[in-house]
């Protein structure tokens, strides 16, 4: 039987960097399941349920029947077996990435029992969530640097205001 990987993240909002790991992904493992989490560091900036609902309607549109999206609460680990998959997917665009990730994945490892694949940033290493919310409040469009849902659900919340 294949791998099944659990790609984690606050996806706040969900990048074409993101996408770009999600597309090697599924070409490596049997199946994909995004978690869609809260980090308890972060205030969300964008509902959790809605950016699920964006970010299934980018997977389906791109024919990436061998990924799934999921939101959680909780521990990665406790999501990613409730959901069968037996390893973890990071994405690391430098080695401030690294640093962050490598703590986090020898806790899960050795404590929790689930090891980490990483997968490198490639085109998109400059894209951070944070670096579109800034262009974004400033009125700079984002369309390079999100999938067209994303983007769309980002005027909703703003019109909304
Ligand atoms: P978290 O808040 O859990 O770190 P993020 O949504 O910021 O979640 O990122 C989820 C994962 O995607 C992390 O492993 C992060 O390093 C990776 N990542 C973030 N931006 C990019 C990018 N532009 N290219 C590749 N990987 C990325």
């Amino acid at each position: 039987m294949g791998n099944i990987g659990f790609y984690a993240g606050s996806f706040d909002p969900f990048t074409n960097g993101h996408l770009q790991i999600v597309k090697k992904t599924a070409e490596c493992f049997e199946k994909v399941i995004i978690g869609v989490g809260y980090n308890s560091d972060k205030m969300p900036r964008v509902d959790k349920q809605k950016m699920v609902e964006a970010i299934k309607k980018t997977i389906k549109e791109l024919n990436l029947n061998n990924v799934e999206v999921i939101l959680y609460n909780g521990l990665t680990v406790d999501a990613a077996k409730k959901y069968n998959a037996n390893i973890l997917i990071r994405g690391l665009r430098n080695g401030t990435d690294y640093q962050y990730e490598e703590n986090i994945a020898m806790m899960n490892e050795k404590v929790l029992g689930l090891d980490t694949c990483y997968f490198r940033a490639g085109d998109f290493g400059y894209l951070s969530s944070s670096v579109v919310m800034e262009l974004y409040s400033n009125n700079m469009s984002i369309d390079e640097y999100v999938p067209k849902y994303v983007a769309e659900l980002l005027e909703e919340i703003k019109n909304n205001k």
